[in-house]
């Protein structure tokens, strides 16, 4: 017998007008023993035409995503709409109530586990609901991560090299659209589990973004969220009207080497800030021992000339910890 995921949706998806509801996914546990836990939905819908899926907390202390996704959802109304446009504002539900990048449920990832299971954990269930239900309904895919609590990145929107150049130049086209001050296009350092592969196996449009970082959202970052969901629904002609942008610079991590990590533990001095010029051969960063005073400090030396585009966040870091991410600009 083929498994059946439970999540079922108290809102209609072929039905014009506006709905906001729940995704419900029954979970029995210790505190309440028939539960449910239920992930918030919005779906406006008027006549035919595109679809977009948008999506904030995929990892749970990232906040850009779903603030522009919560005010989205209030802001919106059904007739401004032509096609469909599904919110789903905190994705990984159970890591977001807990301020987590990954669930405390079942201490899974989201964006580690698709294809998921219909009968899986809570975070493979949610994954499966996602690839069986909600992936096959969309044209565009926006999904809005950030630096979450380790990370702190300058504001960009993203978009993958794939192999369907057709497809390649939907998303890269749908990336600058999004009207974000950067755009990068990138390769992952392993896209096994991704929702992104996910979608765009699924031969859809996808853009994420990393839009700032550190466990909170700033009112520029915010911004950007906001203004850039309205330029893709825009883009895809589910809106009225054209995108509107400041200007993006496009970079690059998909060549050289461009991901620098810690070489030990220690207390991080970085030297360089975000969106700053940086060399090949300069010091990014000193890393000062924790046991004790006077000695030398451990220089990680940039592997590439480009800018800051990313850097670890916390004031301590562990050996094999992501500490500066260094993007060619183009
Ligand atoms: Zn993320």
């Amino acid at each position: 017998m083929t498994a059946t995921n439970p999540i079922s949706s108290t809102v209609p998806f072929d039905q014009d007008g506006e709905f906001h509801g729940f995704l419900s996914l029954p979970h029995s546990r210790e505190d309440s023993a028939w539960g449910l836990i239920q992930i918030p939905i919005s779906v406006f819908r008027n006549g035919d035409g595109p679809t977009a899926l948008l999506t904030g907390a995929n990892h749970g202390d990232e906040y850009e995503g779903p603030i522009a996704l919560q005010s989205l959802a209030h802001d919106l109304s059904a007739e401004e709409v032509r096609g469909r446009v599904i919110i789903i504002p905190y994705m990984n539900y159970p890591a977001f109530r807990a301020a987590k990048r990954i669930s405390p449920i079942d201490g899974l990832n989201m964006n580690r586990i698709f294809p998921g299971k219909p009968n899986g954990t809570v975070t493979e269930k949610i994954a499966d609901y996602f690839l069986n239900q909600l992936i096959p309904m969309a044209d565009i895919v926006l999904d809005y991560h950030s630096g979450g609590k380790s990370l702190d990145f300058i504001p960009f929107a993203a978009a993958h090299l794939l192999e369907d150049k057709t497809q390649e130049a939907a998303c890269i086209a749908a990336m600058e659209a999004f009207g974000a001050p950067y755009s990068m296009t990138l390769k992952e350092i392993d896209s096994t589990g991704m929702y992104d592969t996910a979608v765009e196996d699924a031969g859809k449009i996808f853009v994420s973004t990393e839009l700032g970082g550190g466990g909170s959202a700033t009112a520029r970052s915010a911004g950007i969220a906001r203004r850039g969901a309205e330029n893709i629904l825009k883009h895809v002609g589910i809106l009225d009207g054209d995108p509107t942008s400041d200007g993006s610079t496009r970079i690059d991590t998909t060549g050289g080497d461009c991901f620098h990590f810690s070489p030990c533990d220690g207390m991080l001095e970085m030297l360089v800030d975000l969106a700053n010029d940086v060399a090949k051969g300069d010091a990014i960063a000193r890393i000062w021992p924790l046991d004790g005073s006077g000695q030398k400090p451990a220089d990680v030396i940039s592997n590439e000339t480009g800018i800051l585009a990313a850097r670890h966040f916390p004031g301590l870091i562990k050996q094999g910890d992501c500490l500066a991410v260094v993007a060619i600009t183009q």
